[in-house]
């Protein structure tokens, strides 16, 4: 069997090449492979200089770029969080917290894992079980684990099926204690990056950074505004096409998340199976969205949500978001090109003619 594989950077690798700082984006050397990381302004930074260093954590290239006199602090920090954070978190670790949980069954959290479990067992309440943590027997079973992909039969997804949901989950709150059910398995994997980002812009602040950005995959995370007060310009991918762009978005101090059936997928006869789980099904979402970016200031939100709304579809995602329109806006991106922009955001999104069909504003 031959399996057409992709593996395409995600939506914040071309973000972060369109994202102009407090210099400007040339400044920034994006280098790195997978076992290093690389400084590549390691010098004491003067105010338009930024100091920028790529790491290759949570399966994913990352840029962490910060700007002004506290600089190379903040970065060197951050780096260091976003390496004890995948150690503590990765499931291809296996002393990591979550493998160790995922062997034994049950374990009373760290304070961080009980925080980012918590918020994920809320988002699969509010999102009617559209996001779930318990899906991570479907992603070996379908290969994504291991990158063997595999289209699994009909009684295969549903005997796996029978392990996954986190209703089975035993959450005790004040002693952190999270017990799986029979044969299940956790994966923090759909907000691991959002949390990251989030912790690297506390610890800029606490670094005395007061402008920088960090990419993480399809995540961007920014910290402040441009030091002219400008706005950030990140570019958000075409979903159908990966070298272009869907369109440009200006935000500031906010997550900008994107998950998009184009960042890990594979094809097997002619079609396409990608790494968003429908837990209802078992099977990759196919809810006729093609790319969901979130926006808002909480960045484990942002990326809890984007992989939830892109499960949920079109319809579901715009009556979620009129119900918790003070906490995020979205940019929705249907098979057919069509854009769907929160009226939050609205104006400050400039879609590409070619790569965006109609944009329509949504109101509450
Ligand atoms: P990425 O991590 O590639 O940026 P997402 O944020 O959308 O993309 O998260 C996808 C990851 O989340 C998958 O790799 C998997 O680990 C996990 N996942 C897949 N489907 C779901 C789901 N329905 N609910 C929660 N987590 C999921
Ligand atoms: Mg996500």
């Amino acid at each position: 069997m031959r399996y057409k594989v992709r593996l395409i950077l995600a939506s914040a690798v071309v973000a972060s090449m369109l994202l102009t700082g407090c210099g400007t984006a040339s400044d920034t050397k994006h280098t790195g492979s997978a076992s290093e990381t690389q400084t590549t302004n390691s010098t004491t930074a003067s105010s338009a200089q930024p100091v920028s260093q790529e790491i290759f954590a949570m399966d994913t290239y990352m840029t962490v770029t910060a700007y002004g006199d506290n600089a190379q602090k903040g970065v060197t920090d951050a780096v260091a969080e976003i390496q004890r954070l995948d150690n503590l978190l990765s499931i291809g670790k296996e002393d990591s917290e979550i493998s160790k949980l995922n062997k034994s069954g049950s374990a009373a959290l760290s304070d961080d894992t009980a925080v980012m479990v918590a918020k994920a067992l809320d988002l699969y309440k509010s999102t009617g079980g559209a996001f779930d943590i318990t899906v991570l027997p479907l992603m070996e079973l379908w290969g994504f684990t291991t990158q063997e992909y595999y289209v699994p039969t009909e009684d295969e997804i549903q005997s796996t099926l029978q392990r996954v949901g986190a209703d089975k989950l035993t959450w005790d709150e004040s002693t952190k204690t999270l017990t799986l059910g029979d044969k299940q398995e956790i994966d923090l994997g759909g907000i691991a990056k959002g949390f990251t980002s989030s912790r690297i812009m506390e610890i800029f602040k606490k670094d005395g950074v007061t402008c920088g950005m960090v990419s993480l995959g399809g995540n961007v995370h920014l910290l402040g505004t441009k030091q002219d007060g400008s706005a950030w310009r990140v570019g958000i991918q075409d979903p159908n096409n990966t070298d272009d762009m869907l369109g440009v978005l200006e935000a500031n101090d906010c997550a900008v998340i994107t998950s998009g059936a184009y960042e890990r997928n594979f094809e097997k006869d002619g079609v396409t199976y990608h790494h968003i789980i429908d837990p209802a099904t078992g099977k990759p979402s196919n809810s006729g969205l093609t790319s969901v970016t979130i926006v808002s200031k909480d960045g484990t939100l942002a990326d809890g949500l984007s992989t939830s709304l892109f499960v949920m579809g079109k319809d579901k995602a715009i009556a979620y978001w009129k119900q918790h329109a003070d906490e995020f806006d979205t940019i929705l991106v249907d098979k057919d090109r069509n854009v769907y922009i929160t009226e939050g955001i609205a104006g400050n999104f400039s879609p590409d003619s070619v790569s965006a069909n109609q944009v329509h504003t949504i109101e509450k």
